[in-house]
């Protein structure tokens, strides 16, 4: 059984007193109201991770949203995967569309991020998708197939096992609009052939391949009903508890 995952990424928003306010409600209604073994995880700035971790425990497993693809050294600004696994984060959130795009994070860092998270013993939520003229072109399958090779595919099995994907159409992110299920599955069934035909079938079968964009209340049942997508990467919803907690729980 894959592992089914409902992942907030709440990117530059909420202060530290903020952060604490919203997270400590999130934990609390995901305490009393998850029933299944769907994994609940708050990606967060880095000014939060310490105290989130703490407070997350084992019901509310906590990430950060980039990370160096060194170990240390004269990089000013920068936060290494060593250090935010020191402060007790599992995941690292690798390629987010707004690092590609304004960040301009090409494939080849991203490969060297990605190894890095694993070097660390955390686990890597590696962003893929297309933008709307890729999709209306139709180059798509070819664009999230070069993602995928570039970033991904340099792995060892052993390694590759250890990730998640997330699909995020790029004109999906943030803009209200969302992919159907149909176009979700559609393109999470190619992911998984592609995984399967570079590594094998039981490893496309185990990955974990999320869905991110305008994600919500909504629309997460009927996406999250679709044979390839195991969970969500959620973005603006993930900022309000009653609703980032309803995503999670359409796993009960
Ligand atoms: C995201 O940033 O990963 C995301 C999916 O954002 P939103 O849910 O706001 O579209």
């Amino acid at each position: 059984m894959r592992k089914k995952i409902v992942a907030g990424n709440w990117k530059m928003n909420l202060d530290y007193a903020e952060g604490i306010s919203l997270f400590s409600e999130i934990v609390n209604m995901v305490r009393d109201e998850k029933k299944g073994d769907q994994t609940a995880i708050i990606c967060a700035p880095y000014i939060h991770l310490n105290s989130l971790a703490k407070l997350g425990g084992d019901v509310v497993k906590i990430g950060a949203q980039n990370c160096h693809q060194s170990d240390s050294g004269a990089y000013t600004g920068e936060i290494s995967a060593g250090m935010i696994k020191s402060v007790g984060c599992a995941y690292i959130i690798i390629g987010h569309s707004e690092r590609r795009q304004y960040f301009a994070e090409s494939d080849e860092l991203l490969a060297q991020k990605t190894l890095k998270v694993l070097e660390n013993g955390l686990t890597p939520i590696f962003c893929i998708g297309e933008t709307l003229e890729e999709r209306n072109n139709g180059s798509y399958f070819e664009v999230l197939k070069a993602q995928l090779e570039k970033g991904l595919f340099g792995l060892s099995t052993a390694d590759f096992s250890k990730i998640v994907i997330a699909y995020e159409p790029v004109w999906a992110i943030g803009t209200g609009l969302t992919a159907s299920s149909e176009q979700a599955q559609e393109v999470h069934a190619f992911i998984r052939k592609e995984i399967a035909a570079k590594y094998s079938d039981t490893i496309a079968e185990e990955t974990t391949i999320l869905y991110g964009g305008s994600c919500n209340p909504k629309n997460a049942a009927e996406l999250f009903a679709q044979k390839d997508i195991d969970g969500g990467l959620i973005g603006g919803a993930s900022l309000k508890s009653r609703d980032f907690v309803d995503i999670v729980k359409v796993f009960n």
